[in-house]
């Protein structure tokens, strides 16, 4: 740092445009114009001793103002801040002179000593014009008394401004300064403090500060800011050290709080980008990072739609939350890492599920929906009337938790189509969860994700697939649930259906409860006994019982028959089916108490027509000799046209009966019994099965109830020899085999009375087995109904005569021979009418459900009630029973 001076009395003076150069201050300047080029030369190229030169500020013309001194004929260079930028010297003295001869230069009476630390020439090609590169640093302060001109350039007497050593030592010791100095030297510090955190090199302004005098240092500091040029000129002109040092404060101060604004506004503006901008710039980089890496592939892609399907899903804030939690997870993870793609699956399920999505539901018009209803099902008058009232408490009180509706009935009989039209009477969506065979109670509320291939369970993943939170739910077969050592899933579809508990119902899987309030539940079954009573205490069950063969005629040609015939593409014009031949399907190919096998066989109709009519309208085109066929390649091109091949070209000389004959008659076809044949085989069932199944004697006719409605069972009974043991089989439950010992029993009880042992014979078993057989061997058996059958058949076998072939029987019965009512009675008259059967024995304390039997089924045929169980045999035999003895058994 140079120390002050000793200041000759003239010095040659380089003009500085519009800029100061303070004592201390370091500037690097280009000379270009040639009285500068001149001076630099003369005074310090070509000198020895290096000397020292003054620089004077000059104004422009526009901007000048007091206190400046007017001189003729001067250019003046400019000159850049500091030693790292060069300046440019602009101004070009004589060129602009010869411009403008008269322009006056405005010097400024206050300029600085300076010297030269460095110095470079250059001679500029072709024209050979000579420049200097000159460092200068700042001296001390002069005044200057008078200018003049030494050849090009200026000189100026001047005198001294700044304080000698001994003046300032002197000056030193006013408190004033002292403290002006300290305020500067704290502010001074407050600033590098503030830059220290921006920049690392701040470090030996620091130094600067601890071993440099503060008057130069106030001069160093101004310097190092861009300030106008007034400002620098009123730092230049303050002499006085505690003018300079208030003034170098208050700039210093004001740098200081520009820089604390423009952090403040940088911040502001930081702030104002949103968290998902900045979400977006880092995902920006990190995708700019992968790339780099070489690893950047779709997946990015595929996780940024998935969480935006995620967030546009309708998540509860606290679902929300958790699915965030997994989202960073997964986005931490590499696809190839093993819990990628559970935890991928994981979020695709949270993102599906319908958290908040509903199926509006318009005003509900119970009008339209009882139409509705009488459209898509025949009869069922009752179970209609039940869903109507239904919807009326639902239309009346939305919210109301009415019971699950359960259909129960035998296969085939409507159940699931019924719940689909509550579904579409309420216009809402439709799902249907299966619930045969679940053993597991992880099937309802899914596995624990800790599980490999562990999955949602049936609701929830019903629910995904319906994509709406309020949608019917059919939870079919819920007779067939059945629990073993892997859990109840009854219990799990107790919380399922139970109001109180599914708003929260909590999926293994899924981890987070899902509201299933809004979901409506109908439930079917075949039967109600093994449905678990707590269950079945939270439905109404509606029996739907299976339908009569004239039910069944009506249901097929109202229903069926059009929607097969749609199904195929067909019309009723082109396939007919007589009621004969539907007639005929029911009796002979179908027997069961819904009507699924007779949709299934008109669908095999329809097949077959459609096949012959394909055949047939080949045919039409080769038939009609006059009607010239395309040739294929017209064919082809009018294809390619996309044209419409239909429109075949009839020559004008063909009638127009010709054309009607050859497109219309042969494609009308109507089913009779040789195409029944044909199609659906050879009948299945006739009505003389029963008369030759009980040929023999030893075989009675029961009736059954089994999930497929009511049937027709026969039980055979033989004999042979051995030591009076009785062997059952045909699959039979506990409860059927303790009947078979009881009928047994019976029977031998009353062998005498009923002749049925040789006089002084007693025991009917000597020297023989029993053999007691229920048919249909794979079908499992089981309930009490077969009591009186069994004695029937024994009866007929001891005694070798033939039970009535017309005649079917059911009914409990007790040791002593009384005949308890048992259940199923419409459906058992049904399969006894439904196999040709007329006559029925029933218990006499089932008479009232008798008026569940359509009575037109009642009509044709006769109901035998009966009180004991020697009147089922008074009933069962040809010509009574011979062997009745007088007195009461
Ligand atoms: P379930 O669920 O009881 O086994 P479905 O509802 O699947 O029976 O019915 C089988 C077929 O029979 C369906 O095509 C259904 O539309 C038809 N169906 C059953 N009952 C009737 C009826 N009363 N009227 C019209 N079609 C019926």
């Amino acid at each position: 740092m140079a120390e002050p001076v000793e200041l000759p009395s003239r010095l040659a003076i380089l003009p500085f445009r519009n800029q100061v150069l303070l004592p201390g201050a370091i500037i690097r300047i280009r000379c270009t114009s040639p009285s500068s080029v001149k001076l630099v030369e003369q005074e310090l190229w070509q000198k020895e001793e290096k000397g020292l030169i003054g620089v004077l500020p000059v104004r422009d013309t526009e901007a000048a103002g007091v206190g400046s001194m007017v001189a003729p004929g001067m250019g003046s260079d400019s000159a850049g801040r500091g030693v790292k930028g060069a300046a440019e010297v602009v101004g070009d003295s004589q060129k602009q002179d010869a411009k403008n001869p008269q322009e006056v230069i405005h010097w400024h009476n206050r300029g600085v000593a300076a010297r030269a630390l460095h110095l470079s020439r250059g001679v500029e090609k072709p024209s050979g014009r000579v420049t200097y590169i000159v460092v200068l640093e700042g001296l001390c302060r002069f005044n200057v008394q008078e200018l003049g001109a030494r050849g090009t350039y200026y000189v100026a007497r001047v005198n001294r401004l700044d304080l000698t050593k001994a003046e300032l030592e002197q000056a030193d010791q006013d408190p004033d300064l002292i403290l002006l100095s300290r305020q500067f030297k704290a502010t001074a510090m407050e600033l590098i403090a503030v830059l220290e955190q921006k920049q690392k090199t701040v470090g030996r302004t620091k130094a600067l500060l601890e071993t440099v005098p503060v008057h130069r240092l106030a001069d160093i500091f101004v310097a190092s800011f861009e300030i106008s040029f007034e400002e620098q000129l009123s730092m230049l002109d303050s002499v006085d050290l505690k003018v300079r040092l208030s003034k170098a404060t208050e700039l210093v101060d004001r740098h200081l709080q520009s820089i604390r604004v423009a952090e403040k506004i940088t911040q502001k503006v930081e702030g104002q980008l949103s968290k998902s901008q900045k979400e977006f710039l880092l995902r920006q980089q990190m995708r700019a990072i992968k790339e780099e890496l070489g690893d950047n592939d779709d997946d990015e892609d595929d996780v940024a739609a998935l969480e935006r399907k995620m967030q546009s899903a309708g998540m509860p804030p606290n679902i929300w939350k958790h699915a965030q939690r997994e989202l960073r997870r997964l986005k931490k993870m590499q696809p190839q890492q093993p819990g990628y793609s559970s935890s991928r699956g994981y979020l695709e399920l949270l993102a599906d599920l319908p958290w908040q999505k509903v199926s509006e539901e318009p005003e509900l018009d119970l009008k339209a929906a009882q139409e509705s209803l009488d459209q898509d099902h025949y009869g069922l008058v009752k179970v209609k009337q039940r869903i109507i009232e239904y919807l009326a408490v639902r239309k009346l009180k939305p919210d109301a938790r009415g019971p699950v509706l359960c259909f129960v009935g035998p296969p085939g009989v409507g159940k699931t189509s019924l719940a689909s039209s509550i579904a579409k009477a309420l216009n809402r969506k439709f799902v249907r969860i299966s619930l045969g065979g679940v053993k597991d109670e992880a099937d309802i509320r899914g596995h624990r994700r800790t599980y490999v291939g562990s999955m949602p369970g049936r609701l929830i993943d019903g629910l995904k697939r319906v994509a709406v939170s309020n949608p019917v739910m059919l939870l079919d077969e819920i007779d067939k649930t059945g629990s073993d050592v892997r859990g109840d899933p009854a219990s799990a579809l107790l919380e399922v259906l139970d109001p109180e508990q599914n708003k929260t119902f909590n999926d293994h899987y899924l981890n987070v409860p899902f509201d299933l309030s809004k979901v409506i539940f109908v439930a079917t079954a075949n039967r109600v006994q093994p449905i678990p009573p707590p269950l079945l205490d939270r439905m109404e069950v509606i029996e739907l019982p299976g339908y009569t063969p004239e039910e069944k005629l009506k249901i097929a040609m109202k229903h069926l028959i059009p929607r097969v015939l749609e199904q195929h593409g067909l019309s009723s014009e082109f396939l007919q089916i007589p009621e004969g031949m539907v007639k005929l399907i029911i009796q002979r190919y179908t027997r069961e108490a819904g009507v699924r096998n007779l949709e299934r066989n008109l669908a095999a109709l329809a097949r077959a027509a459609a096949v012959k009519l394909a055949e047939q309208k080949d045919c039409v085109v080769q038939l009609s000799k006059d009607v010239h066929p395309m040739t294929t390649s017209l064919l082809d091109t009018r294809l390619a046209d996309g044209s419409d091949i239909e429109m075949e070209v009839i020559p004008m000389s063909i009638n127009r009966q010709d054309i009607s004959n050859a497109f219309a008659s042969p494609l009308t076809l109507a089913v009779d019994e040789a195409m029944l044949e044909k199609v659906l085989g050879p009948p299945r069932f006739d009505d003389r099965e029963t008369a030759d199944r009980v040929a023999t004697p030893g075989v009675s006719v029961g009736l059954v109830w089994t999930s497929f409605g009511g049937e027709v069972q026969f039980v055979e009974a033989t004999t042979m020899l051995g030591k009076g043991d009785l062997h059952l089989t045909g699959q039979l439950g506990d409860v059927i085999k303790e009947s078979a010992q009881i009928a047994l029993t019976w029977v031998r009880a009353r062998a005498a009375d009923l002749k049925l042992s040789a006089a002084g014979e007693i025991n009917l078993l000597e020297n023989r087995d029993i053999h007691i057989h229920f048919p249909a061997g794979a079908v499992p058996k089981d309930g009490p109904s077969a009591g009186v059958t069994l004695v029937t058949s024994l009866v007929s076998l001891f005694s070798q005569k033939k039970v009535r072939a017309d005649t079917a029987m059911t009914g409990e019965m007790t040791l002593r021979g009384l005949v308890l009512p048992v259940g199923g009675i419409k459906d058992k008259v049904l399969a006894a009418h439904r196999y040709g059967i007329r006559r029925v024995i029933l218990p006499e304390r089932n008479l009232k459900d008798l008026a569940e039997v359509p009575s037109a089924i009642l009509a044709g045929m006769e109901i035998l009630l009966v009180k004991r169980i020697e009147d089922v045999l008074e009933q069962a035999f040809e010509g009574g029973c011979p062997w009745k003895p007088q007195s009461k058994l």
